[in-house]
């Protein structure tokens, strides 16, 4: 069975059908990437699943529950959790308070959250170095790798991530991405949205290819990285 399951599932923004229909699986242990051009539903799909925007229609399994209808926080404590997209980092809370938040839902000990912040330091050197600093001061790579780091403060099984390219510099981009690669090797299973595709098919298991609303195409990531159709909508060649 799947890790994730998400069956046909339409999600609404007041009476604008955003999604319609959309299914895909996640299976344990892999990185899997939602690609698709503005608007396509990308983001969407993750707030369905993290329960910001549950669907109307549709059904979503997580380790065998029915998550449809579940509120935001306990998706969070049965295991998912999501960096939004922009980031969206406390902009007056220093880079430790912003980590601290990450583990609020958390009910093991202080020993545990705090042995997991120096690990989310071991894979964001540069967050360490700017423990105390304001998080609104930082460039918009850093701020993204905060808000990484925030959501791996929940424990997940299952990280939703969105753009984390957005607006970063490609050397950052680099970086980000290898960390997410390191963090999918400890263990977490990952599910990616991306507009930038080239890296996000070069880390991932397998692909969607997301159009208004509906899955057009999957396959393997190395497969769509080599499909025409895919290299001109999505690679720019
Ligand atoms: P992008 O990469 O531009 O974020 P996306 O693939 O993530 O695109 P979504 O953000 O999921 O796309 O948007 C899907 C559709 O839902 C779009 O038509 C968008 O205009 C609409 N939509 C998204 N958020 C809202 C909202 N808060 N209110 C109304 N419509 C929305």
């Amino acid at each position: 069975m799947p890790m994730l399951t998400v069956d046909g599932i339409e999600t609404y923004y007041g009476n604008i059908k955003a999604l319609k229909g959309i299914s895909l699986t996640v299976d344990e242990g892999e990185i899997v990437t939602l690609i698709g051009s503005n608007g396509a539903g990308k983001s969407t799909t993750l707030r369905s699943i993290s329960g910001l925007n549950p669907p109307r229609k549709g059904q979503i399994v997580f380790e065998g529950k029915d998550i449809t209808t579940r509120p935001a926080q306990e998706i969070v404590t049965l295991g998912i959790s999501q960096s939004p997209e922009g980031r969206h980092c406390f902009a007056r809370m220093t880079v430790r308070e912003n980590l601290d938040l990450g583990a609020y839902l958390r009910k093991d000990s202080k020993a545990d959250i705090s042995g997991d912040m120096d690990q989310i330091f071991d894979l964001f050197p540069r967050l360490k170095e700017r423990e105390k600093q304001k998080a609104g001061t930082m460039s918009g790579g850093e701020q993204q790798m905060l808000a990484i780091g925030r959501a791996m403060m929940a424990r997940p099984r299952l990280l939703l991530l969105d753009e984390p390219s957005m607006g970063i510099a490609p050397i950052l981009v680099e970086k980000i991405y290898e960390t997410v690669v390191e963090i999918n090797k400890q263990g977490t299973t990952i599910l990616l949205v991306e507009q930038n595709a080239n890296y996000a098919l070069g880390v991932s298991n397998r692909g969607y290819v997301l159009e208004t609303g509906a899955v057009v195409l999957t396959d393997e990531s190395s497969k769509l990285r080599t499909n025409p159709d895919v290299q001109k909508a999505y690679l720019g060649t």
